[in-house]
């Protein structure tokens, strides 16, 4: 039997972050992970973008997500020192840009938004925009520079915290977790294959799962949102854009490599795997409306995953109601951009059994989620 002071359930962004942070501050940490390479975390977009993400009534959200960004290169370059492995973090800022007339007018009211919340934006009239993307469309009205609003290599992060973790001692178990109880001597960590793991904690880090992993502990109300997203590639001439770029329906984000990320659609439609025809006609036609040089570019692939998603659209993390049990989970559209904030978040309560103040408000045990909000 294996018995650690921190077991963590799910082996994406969130759950390999938080281990690593546990296993530097001297807890002996396991990770459990099925290996499928279901995780979103390989798929998503890697956008770091607080601002771009600031919605209306969400800011405690925003709060959050704020302080993330601010970890973010700190954190980048001691991950990429600790494991020797460059996970793509881009410091190029974002350019969000409109259509139409009607886009037009959904800017200035975003503008005065985020103006209001002191954030750092510029409004740019047409010639502004295509001076700063030359490959933009000509029909293009006028966007907001959103200069802090960065991106990551999302896989090449899931890599390199993976050999951060090894680097720092930490156990990697292949399993499924079904249940976690309460055993005298700490918590019983039971898989689905009838092995049984000890831990004095647990922290539920299992995406868009975790509802699944905690029925026993407390249901956690986190569904599974899809989204494809495709990846086109560069062919001689390098890519049309150099920052990430964002309408209002549509999101480019240019990587080193040559790759090009379009994306993506949300979809309440469970665990289907199935890349549709509509969704990759739907991002191809955006995108090229925004950037008609991307017709030039390689089809490289569809990629399908799945949002872990909550009532409210705001993460769980925090303590669950059963004693030596964490949440963290339900980060929805920004689980990549929250990893360093949900890492430190666990750390602290492994160090000290607090929880920080700037997650107190994403308590799993919230009134919203209590409400009894179906999954
Ligand atoms: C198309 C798309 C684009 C996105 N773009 C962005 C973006 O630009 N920026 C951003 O910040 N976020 C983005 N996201 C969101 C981001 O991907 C997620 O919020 C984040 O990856 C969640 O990380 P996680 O570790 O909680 O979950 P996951 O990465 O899903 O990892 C959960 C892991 O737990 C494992 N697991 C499940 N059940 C169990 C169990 N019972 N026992 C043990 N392990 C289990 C799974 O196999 C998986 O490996 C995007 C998501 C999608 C789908």
């Amino acid at each position: 039997v294996t018995s650690s002071d921190l077991l963590v359930v799910g082996g994406g962004v969130i759950g390999l972050a938080s281990a690593w942070a546990a296993a530097r501050s001297g807890a002996s940490t396991t990770v459990v992970d099925p290996g499928r390479g279901e995780a979103a975390s390989d798929v998503a977009a890697g956008m770091l973008a607080p601002v771009t993400e600031a919605h209306y009534g969400e800011e405690e959200l925003l709060r959050l997500n704020l302080a993330s960004a601010q970890l973010y290169p700190e954190w980048i370059a001691d991950l990429e020192r600790t494991s020797g492995i460059n996970v793509g973090y881009r410091r190029s800022g974002t350019l969000l840009v409109a259509r139409d007339a009607d886009d037009n007018a959904a800017l200035d009211r975003l503008f005065r938004f985020q103006t209001k919340l002191g954030l750092a934006v510029d409004r740019l009239t047409a010639r502004g925009c295509r001076e700063m993307e030359p490959g933009l469309s000509p029909g293009v009205r006028g966007g907001i520079f959103v200069p802090d609003d960065h991106q990551v290599d999302p896989a090449a992060l899931t890599r390199a915290l993976r050999a951060a973790c090894e680097g720092a001692g930490v156990s990697f178990v292949t399993g499924r977790v079904g249940e976690v109880a309460a055993a005298p001597d700490g918590l019983r960590v039971a898989l689905e294959d009838a092995r049984g793991l000890t831990a004095a904690r647990v922290v539920i880090a299992a995406g868009a799962r975790s509802g699944d992993v905690a029925a026993s502990v407390v249901p956690l109300p986190v569904r599974p949102v899809k989204g494809q997203l495709l990846r086109l590639r560069a062919r001689g001439q390098g890519l049309p854009i150099d920052r990430n770029l964002r309408g209002l329906d549509v999101y480019l984000v240019p990587r080193a490599d040559g790759t090009l990320i379009v994306g993506a659609t949300v979809e309440e439609m469970s665990y289907d795997r199935a890349p549709t025809a509509g969704a990759v006609h739907d991002l191809l036609r955006r995108a090229y409306e925004l950037v008609p040089g991307t017709a030039e570019l390689e089809f490289d692939s569809v990629a399908v995953g799945w949002r872990p998603g909550t009532p409210d659209n705001a993460p769980l993390i925090g303590r669950a109601a059963l004693d030596g049990v964490f949440v963290a989970t339900g980060h929805f559209r920004n689980g990549i951009l929250l990893a360093p904030a949900t890492a430190r978040a666990v750390a602290t309560w492994v160090e000290s059994g607090e929880v920080p103040d700037d997650v107190a408000p994403f308590s799993p045990l919230r009134e919203k989620r209590v409400a009894g909000v179906p999954r």
